[in-house]
């Protein structure tokens, strides 16, 4: 192998294999400008002579599984430079976003505040090994946006119009997909149905039977194995917990293996919730299924769980990027967010209410009411 000169240009054959975590610069192949990925095509598109490259990914990379026990040695960790061609690594100061940016960043994606730093010491995280492309472009997000406002009830009139000017951030949000194997083992209790015959006397003063249904508990143990595959926990905590649920789902079948490319002209947020708490809410997300099957397992009409023990083995995680356009503003002092799934236009979002609109409204319902009343009575008299 040949010593590096650092005089030399670097190489930037996009079908050449890359070292790991290794970026060449990304130019257009026809003019040597800029170049930004293309939402819904797998291709880069120059922004000055609009020349299209394919992203070729060299067949030795594919999506990686890696081994939770063994990831903090194996796993492949770099810089926000590593993980986007000329990318920098900038925080905010008011909600703590990490994020990887190319561009001039003078506002935070996520709360609008005009208090982003530069990191000098760039921070090493695991480098994703693959990534959802955008599917969706930001005119698409913008009037999936815009109808998704006009359906909001009481959404203030200078919304409405601020949207139309509103515009939209294209964030990668970090995620983690674990899989393992589950077994878990149980004490409990199985309650099996039985009926008896009671006598009462009913309103009458009949003698009547009745049947009564009771239950008998019988004690039961055992293991129950459980195998999870792709359990996604979202490694953000930019945005509330309720607004990335509701982003769900994504079509992680469609995963492709990371390439730089994907994220020329997007931006890119730094996980800040790590591994081991990755996998520690993804066990969360586990609980549920483990229940069913001890249940299943115990059988029975009903059935009593007192204790249950879990081990994890052949744990496997993914860090991974997923799509998203985002736009966070501020009415009034308050920060609202709307974010558009950038794989299925999905839009979920926070809003603000137009007190004024409201106020109308009830002092119209009212007006009705007192109307009515009004007729009533003087149908009555
Ligand atoms: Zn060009
Ligand atoms: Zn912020």
């Amino acid at each position: 192998m040949q010593p590096t000169d650092l005089q030399q240009p670097v190489n930037v054959d996009p079908t050449a294999p890359q070292a790991k975590g290794g970026i060449a610069g990304r130019r257009c192949g026809q003019c040597g400008g800029d170049v930004r990925f293309k939402p819904g095509t797998d291709a880069v598109e120059c922004k000055f002579c609009s020349y299209l490259e394919q992203i070729v990914v060299a067949p030795d990379r594919v999506v990686h599984e890696y081994d939770l026990d063994t990831a903090l040695t194996a796993a492949p960790t770099g810089a926000a430079s590593e993980l986007s061609a000329g990318g920098r690594e900038v925080e905010c100061k008011n909600c703590g976003a990490r994020t990887v940016v190319t561009g001039q960043a003078t506002r935070c994606a996520f709360c609008d505040a005009a208090m982003v730093v530069e990191i000098p010491q760039e921070s090493r995280q695991i480098l994703p090994e693959s990534v959802l492309p955008f599917a969706i472009d930001a005119e698409a997000a913008k009037a999936a946006f815009r109808a998704w406002l006009k359906t909001r009830w009481f959404a203030p009139g200078d919304l409405v119009r601020r949207s139309k000017h509103q515009g939209m951030d294209g964030m990668y949000l970090p995620y983690w997909t674990f899989d393992a194997q589950t077994s878990t083992r149980y004490t409990g209790e199985r309650g099996e149905h039985y009926y008896v015959t009671e006598t009462y006397t009913d309103s009458q003063g009949n003698t009547q039977t009745r049947q009564v249904q009771r239950t008998r508990w019988y004690s039961a143990s055992g293991t129950v194995h459980v195998a999870f595959d792709d359990i996604l926990v979202c490694a953000s905590k930019s945005l509330p917990e309720k607004l990335v649920d509701k982003l769900e789902p994504w079509d992680i079948p469609a995963l492709k293996p990371f390439d730089d490319r994907y994220l020329a002209g997007f931006m890119a947020e730094r996980y800040a919730v790590d591994l081991p708490s990755g996998f520690s809410r993804a066990t969360e997300k586990m609980a549920p299924a483990i229940t069913s099957a001890i249940r299943r397992d115990i059988g029975g009409d009903e059935q009593r769980i007192h204790s249950a023990s879990t081990s994890y083995y052949d744990k496997r995680f993914r860090h991974t990027l997923l799509p998203l356009w985002i736009s966070a503003f501020r009415y009034h002092e308050k920060v609202f967010r709307v974010t558009v799934n950038a794989r299925t236009s999905e839009v979920q979002g926070e809003r603000p209410w137009s007190w004024i609109k409201i106020t109308l409204f009830v002092l119209a319902i009212l007006a009705l009411i007192i109307g009515i009343i009004y007729l009533y009575q003087s149908n009555q008299g």
